[in-house]
C-alpha cells in the first residue's frame, strides 16, 4: 500500500478506560503507549463516565465490571440508552470468566468481554478492531445521510424542472405540451368515469392591430393579464387553461357538460370585455375582446384529442364570423 492509501485507511483510535483502579488504568496506558495511532483517557471516577465520554468521544470503551457504586452493566445501559454514545463498541474488562457473566454483559449491549488482564496484543488487536467497526459505521452513516441529502436536493430540482418544463415562459400559465398530455389522460378519465368533458378555445381578437397600434411589448403585457382574468372565472381545481400559442389559449373543463361550458365560456367572454383593455383599433369594441369555441360531450375510445381541438377550433371560427367577442358552442360529434 503506498503512504497515501495507507493515511487514507489510517483510522485513529480514542481508548476510554473506565476503571476504579488506578493500576488498571496505568498498566492497560503502558500497553498502548508505544501504538502511536492509539491514544488513551482513562476515567477513574464511573459516575463521570458518560459526561467524559460526550466530551472526549472515544471509539472505543474499555468498562470495568465491577465498580463501587454503580455496576459495569448499569453503566453500560446507560451508555447504549445516550442517543450520541449508545453505539460506541465497548468491551467489558472483569477479573471473572464465569459463562454467566458473559452472557449478561452481551445481553446488557456489550460488543466484546476481556478477563483481566489481557494479553497486550490481543487487547490492541480487539481494541483496532472494534474501532475501525465503528469509525467506518459513522463514516458510511456521513456518507448515507449526505447521498440522502443530494438526492432529496435533486428530487428537489428534478420537480421544479418538470413544473418549468411545463410552464409557458410568458404568461406563466401551462403550456401546450403540458395541455396536450392532460387532455389524453382526461379524456381517457371522461371515458373510464363516464362524465362529460369540455374544451374551449379563446382567441384574442383583432390582436395584430393591438400589436401595431401599442407596440409589441404592451402586446405581451395584454397576453399576461387575459390568463389572469380567465384564472377567476373558474372555480375547479382540475379545470385547466393553457395557452396554445400566440394569442391563443385552451381550457380544459373535466366533469363538466355542454351547458357548463357555455356559461363558463360566456363569463369569461364579458369578464374580459369588462376588464376594459383599451383597444383603439379593434373594429369590434374599444376594448380588448375574445372569441371563444366550445365543445363538449361525453368522449368515445376511438376519440382522438385533434378532433376534439378541431371542433372547438371550428366553433371558435363561427364565433370570429359571426362578430367576435362572443362564445358558440356544440355538441361533440363523435366519429
Ligand atoms: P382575429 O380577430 O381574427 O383573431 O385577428 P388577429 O389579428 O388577432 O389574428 P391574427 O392571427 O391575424 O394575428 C395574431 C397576432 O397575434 C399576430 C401576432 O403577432 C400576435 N401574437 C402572437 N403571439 C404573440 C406574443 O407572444 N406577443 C405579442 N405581443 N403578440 C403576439
Ligand atoms: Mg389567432
Ligand atoms: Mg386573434
Amino acid at each position: 500500500m503506498d503512504a497515501d492509501k495507507a493515511k487514507m485507511f489510517r483510522v485513529d483510535i480514542l481508548v476510554m478506560l473506565i476503571d476504579d483502579q488506578a493500576i488498571v488504568g496505568k498498566l492497560v496506558q503502558t500497553m498502548l503507549s508505544e501504538h502511536t495511532d492509539i491514544s488513551f483517557h482513562y476515567c477513574h471516577n464511573p459516575e463521570n463516565a458518560i459526561a467524559e465520554a460526550l466530551n472526549i468521544m472515544p471509539t472505543v470503551i474499555l468498562l470495568d465490571l465491577l465498580m463501587p457504586n454503580i455496576s459495569g452493566l448499569e453503566l453500560l445501559k446507560s451508555i447504549r440508552q445516550n442517543p450520541i454514545t449508545h453505539e460506541i463498541p465497548v468491551i467489558m474488562l472483569s477479573s471473572e470468566d464465569e459463562p454467566r457473566t458473559k452472557v449478561q454483559a452481551f445481553e446488557s449491549g456489550a460488543n466484546d468481554y476481556l478477563v483481566k488482564l489481557p494479553d497486550k496484543i490481543e487487547l490492541v488487536a480487539r481494541l483496532r478492531y472494534h474501532s475501525k467497526a465503528f469509525v467506518h459505521k459513522l463514516q458510511r452513516d456521513k456518507v448515507f445521510e449526505a447521498l440522502q441529502k443530494a438526492q432529496a436536493e435533486l428530487e428537489k430540482q428534478n420537480i421544479e424542472l418538470l413544473r418549468l418544463s411545463q410552464l409557458d415562459g410568458m404568461t406563466e400559465i401551462a403550456n401546450r405540451r403540458y395541455f396536450d398530455e392532460c387532455i389524453i389522460i382526461e379524456m381517457k378519465r371522461s371515458v373510464r368515469n363516464q362524465q362529460p368533458l369540455s374544451v374551449i378555445m379563446l382567441d384574442v381578437d383583432h390582436f395584430k392591430r393591438y400589436n401595431d397600434t401599442y407596440g409589441h411589448l404592451q402586446g405581451d403585457d395584454c397576453l399576461r393579464k387575459i390568463p389572469a382574468i380567465i384564472k377567476k372565472q373558474l372555480h375547479r381545481p382540475a379545470d385547466l387553461i393553457a395557452r396554445y400559442g400566440g394569442e391563443e389559449f385552451v381550457l380544459l373543463l373535466p366533469e363538466t357538460d355542454l351547458d357548463g361550458a357555455k356559461i363558463i365560456a360566456e363569463s369569461i367572454c364579458l369578464a374580459i370585455f369588462n376588464a376594459k383593455i383599451p383597444h383603439g383599433s379593434s373594429t369590434t369594441s374599444n376594448y380588448v375582446t375574445v372569441s371563444l369555441g366550445v365543445t363538449s360531450g361525453l368522449p368515445n375510445n376511438t376519440d382522438t384529442p385533434e378532433q376534439w381541438l378541431k371542433q372547438a377550433d371550428e366553433m371558435l371560427y363561427q364565433a370570429k364570423a359571426s362578430g367576435r367577442n362572443q362564445m358558440q358552442a356544440c355538441a361533440i360529434k363523435s366519429q
